[in-house]
């Protein structure tokens, strides 16, 4: 298997430091606000590579934090009169919704900074010993030409980094013996929170937290670190050379980063304004539908988002979910006994769409060119599994497009329980919104319904409804 690594900006065979196990650390969201698509892209991505990963036989460590103490929240936490800790928590919960609605697999461990803080005292006070690092006015800094890497991972020109920052002062941060030195810990100010610490009460700067969650939740140095091509520099600069001059060891071994969400060409984010939550998608599309856009892109090619393309995404999501569940009811009502001849050729050749899909995989998880085999697997599946097939070829058949969307982390079997209970529950805020004089909302909830073949009857007892 090939990835991409950005250290040395080719495609390298991946070699784990210990066989049949991989540890992977994920830049995760900072939570102040409810997280935006832009967010979820490198959550769909890496997921997916995780669950890749695990398909291929590995043990995966997969680590991804919140970063619970930032500007930022306590700005939120300023403008609404409430603790940074409770705009955080509210946030926090808020993320693991979505990320649960996106089918985004739990972490093995989700680290919070805040209950880090000792790892990071602990860090910065043997950077300060080593000579990484030096303490002005309560505040401490990395000393970044101390560590004669530094750069490395950006590729930057860092003398001309050095002359564009000489004249910028930097408020509250002139003291640095170099523009390109960065914070570690900074001193509270009135009203933020703060932790003790040897050189004032105060929090950590933003960098050292995930070299310390890294190093506690996965050893010095490991196999893959990711997160959006946003966070190269000076992020993911500065965790390397935190890391490496504290550990004595190299970091990490393959670094991947996202490209970009856009909208118009220009980069999503909060900042522009330019952004949708994944909330708000979330009420007008399965998010499935988001997250199999994402993966018809490859990760590192910038993805517009746009109608026309969700339009699309569903339909595909759909064609794989029809073609899913007709198999699904022939494995329940399909002929009984064993497979013909012909059908024991037709499950071989299925299951070969796996070996293709792994092919693209492989190639740095080209997830684009893997859901094209998707496809190519749902056009045989309906050209070779007549309404007349066997019980046992459906299910083999079945079960090499489930292996398959279980990877993409697409749920294309739902049984009719589930479905039910879903229709139920869009009813229910049908009513809600009715009750509420939101007519807007309950017409749009009866069009979707509509969409799915339910027709609404309103009746004396209350909203009845059948499959048309
Ligand atoms: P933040 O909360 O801004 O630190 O972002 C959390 C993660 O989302 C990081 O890995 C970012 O690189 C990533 N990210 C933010 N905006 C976008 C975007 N528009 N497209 C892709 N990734 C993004
Ligand atoms: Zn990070």
């Amino acid at each position: 298997m090939k990835i991409f690594n950005s250290l040395t900006m080719t495609k390298q065979e991946f070699t784990p430091i210990e066989p049949g196990k991989v540890s992977m650390y994920v830049c995760g969201p900072t939570v102040y606000n409810l997280i935006h698509i832009g967010n979820a892209r490198p959550m769909i991505v890496f997921d997916t590579f995780r669950r890749y990963l695990e398909h291929k036989g590995y043990e995966v460590n997969y680590v991804s934090n919140f970063t619970d103490v930032d500007d930022k929240i306590i700005k939120a936490a300023i403008e609404e009169g409430v603790t940074a800790e409770e705009i955080a928590n509210r946030y926090i919960a808020e993320c693991r919704k979505d990320m649960e609605a996106m089918n985004i697999m739990p972490a093995t461990t989700h680290p919070q900074a805040t209950l880090e803080i000792d790892g990071m005292i602990e860090m910065i006070g043997k950077l300060i010993d080593e000579g990484h690092a030096y303490e002005k006015n309560g505040t401490v800094y990395f000393s970044t030409r101390s560590f004669k890497d530094y750069g490395e991972l950006s590729h930057k020109n860092l003398d001309d980094l050095r002359s564009g920052f000489r004249d910028l002062k930097v408020s509250g941060e002139d003291e640095k013996e170099d523009p390109l030195d960065f914070v570690l810990w900074k001193p509270k100010k009135e009203g933020e929170p703060s932790w003790p610490s040897p050189w004032s009460d105060g929090r950590p700067g933003w960098h050292i937290e995930c070299s310390v969650m890294a190093k506690r939740y996965l050893g010095d140095t490991i196999d893959i670190h990711a997160g959006g091509e946003d966070l190269i520099f000076p992020h993911h600069e500065n965790e390397i050379a935190q890391s490496t001059c504290a550990n004595g060891v190299p970091f990490a071994h393959y670094w991947m980063h996202n490209a970009f969400l856009n909208i118009d060409n220009k980069k999503m984010s909060k900042s522009l304004g330019n952004f949708f939550t994944v909330r708000d998608i979330s009420k007008e599309y399965d998010l499935q539908v988001l997250r199999l856009f994402m993966l018809s892109a490859h990760y590192r090619s910038p993805l517009n988002f746009s109608a026309p393309l969700m339009e699309s995404a569903k339909a595909s999501l759909e064609r794989i979910c029809n073609a899913a569940m007709r198999l699904h009811d022939l494995c329940l009502g399909g002929a009984d006994g064993e497979m013909t001849e012909e059908e024991r050729k037709t499950a071989l050749e299925a299951k070969a769409f796996i070996l293709r899909f792994d092919e693209r995989m492989d190639d740095d998880n080209n997830t684009a060119d893997a859901v094209s085999v998707v496809f190519d697997l749902v056009r045989y599946a309906n050209s070779f599994v007549p309404d007349t097939a066997t019980k046992a070829l459906a299910k083999a058949v079945l079960d090499v497009l489930t292996e398959l969307t279980d990877v993409l982390g697409l749920i294309v079997v739902r049984e009719k329980e589930d479905l039910d209970a879903e229709i139920e529950a869009l009813i229910e805020e049908r009513q809600a919104a009715r009750k509420a004089k939101d007519f807007a909302a309950a017409d749009r909830i009866r069009d979707e319904l509509k969409a799915r073949g339910i027709e609404l009857l309103d009746t004396r007892e209350g909203v009845k409804w059948k499959r048309v």
